[in-house]
């Protein structure tokens, strides 16, 4: 027999999975223990770029929305910090990602007990009725398994070729090390962290670049659409009627509701509106730069130590062409099925597009009855829009810690109903 047994492991140490820990953690049951490959808790560290603002309220943490009481709230982070008169002090209701970072990484020293960090997971079987979950320190066994380790980087085929040192994802090691000193630059992607990434080329931080381009394919540099009726969709509520329409309606929808979640935050681009306004006419400072919305990276051949890029105006639908030393892609993210879940792929159910199904309680559908495997972050198309933002993951972690448990420990269903109707018909 196995010595321990777990009741739940996680596969991952970031917000989400750090979520569920600190609901749980509290408790004296279930047995649960979380992985992660990083030597300690840190945020998405290669993109913590100078006053990267958050785009969710802080009072969105991990666990105030469902149980404000909880220790691994924000409030009493500050409290504990001695920071809280401080903080109001400031005036602001939008922190940043460092400080953000910062909260996370207090929480996960004090739920250390529960995490086990420099623990990549290699490989998961499912062997007489528990998954066995092999690192590269040994194995352990688990009734089930949350699987949160993160969406991975969307790379544009034509850049497939050319991954390295000079033509990179944003997040990756790559960005920290780079020298942009008198090179020709290319950023491609206009969302978040394309614009800080172009804005931080102008202000430096990697040396100053010859010139530096921005495309994107979108109509402009677009702000996240965070007016109030707009938020409603970062409901509960919405969340589990969006859930039984049909994937048709669905996808729609959601391709419709882009700005709500992946726009640029609107101060942050009132801010570099600014910075631009202020060098153009008096400090004159910045290298050569341009803006360029409505434009499609198509193809990219090395010329000697350079990169010819052709870029379509999808505006003219003509093409030009031009060289870069350097190619930055903010080209987002993409998620499937994780490689170290390859060993259960024939037991998992895909949809009809090869997407993951995921029941509406975060269950992956799969053949194994008595077990379940948890997925956070993987069912965009499923659960909508909210599913990869922090906006909902308190919620969603209660709804898998009372499954796990057996009982509706926590309260996730006392939420009044929406403004918002989207999904009955007539007078009510
Ligand atoms: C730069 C950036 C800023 C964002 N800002 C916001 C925001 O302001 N508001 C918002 O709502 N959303 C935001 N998001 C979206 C989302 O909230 C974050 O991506 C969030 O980190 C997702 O959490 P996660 O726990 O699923 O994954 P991650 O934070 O990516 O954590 C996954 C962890 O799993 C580990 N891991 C991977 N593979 C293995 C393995 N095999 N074994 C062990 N560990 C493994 C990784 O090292 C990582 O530590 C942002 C995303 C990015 C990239």
């Amino acid at each position: 027999m196995h010595s321990d047994i777990y009741d739940l492991i996680g596969v991952g140490i970031g917000p989400f999975n750090l979520s569920l820990a600190a609901l749980l953690g509290p408790l004296d049951r279930p047995l649960i223990k979380f992985y992660d490959n990083k030597k300690s808790f840190d945020w998405h560290p290669e993109l913590l770029l100078d006053n990267a603002p958050m785009q969710t309220s802080f009072l969105k943490d991990l666990v105030t929305p469902v149980q404000p009481t909880n220790p691994y709230s924000y409030l009493n982070y500050l409290v504990s910090c001695g920071q809280f008169y401080h903080f109001l002090n400031t005036g602001r209701d939008v922190i940043t990602r460092l400080e953000f970072n910062h909260y996370l990484k207090w929480c996960s020293e004090q739920l250390s007990d529960l995490l086990e960090f420099d623990s990549p997971v290699l490989d998961v079987k499912y062997q007489d009725g528990l998954f066995k979950v092999i690192k590269s320190s040994g194995e352990t066994f688990t009734r089930n398994l949350c699987v949160a380790s993160g969406p991975v980087p969307f790379i544009p085929e034509c850049s497939k070729p050319f991954i390295g040192e000079s033509v990179f994802h944003a997040k990756s090691k790559h960005l920290k090390g780079v020298s942009l000193q008198n090179k020709k630059v290319l950023v491609v992607g206009g969302g978040q962290t394309g614009l800080e990434v172009f804005r931080n080329v102008l202000n430096e931080k990697w040396g100053k670049s010859q010139n530096v381009t921005l495309i994107t394919g979108r109509d402009n540099l677009l702000p996240l659409d965070e007016g109030p009726f707009t938020n409603e969709i970062f409901t509960p509520q919405f969340v589990s009627e969006f859930y039984e329409l049909n994937q048709d309606s669905k996808d729609k929808f959601t391709k419709s509701l882009l700005l709500t979640s992946d726009g640029n935050t609107p101060s942050y681009l009132a801010d570099f509106y600014n910075e631009l306004y202020l060098d153009k006419f008096y400090k004159k400072s910045f290298s050569d730069y341009t803006i360029s919305p409505k434009r499609w990276l198509e193809t990219i051949s090395k010329k000697n130590n350079e990169y010819e890029v052709t870029i379509r105006n999808t505006l003219s639908d003509q093409c030009h062409s031009f060289n870069v030393d350097v190619i930055i892609l903010a080209t987002g993210f993409t998620s499937g099925l994780p490689n170290y879940l390859d060993s259960l792929k024939e037991d998992v159910l895909f949809d009809d597009r090869g997407r993951l199904c995921i029941s509406r309680d975060y269950k992956l559908r799969t053949k194994f009855k008595e077990n379940n495997i948890y997925m956070m972050n993987y069912s965009r198309h499923g659960h909508g829009i909210a599913d990869p933002q922090t906006s909902l993951m308190s919620w969603r972690s209660a709804v898998i810690a009372n499954d796990l448990l057996g009982e509706s420990k926590f309260k996730n269903t006392n939420n009044q109903s929406s403004f918002i109707d989207y999904f009955t018909e007539g007078r009510m």
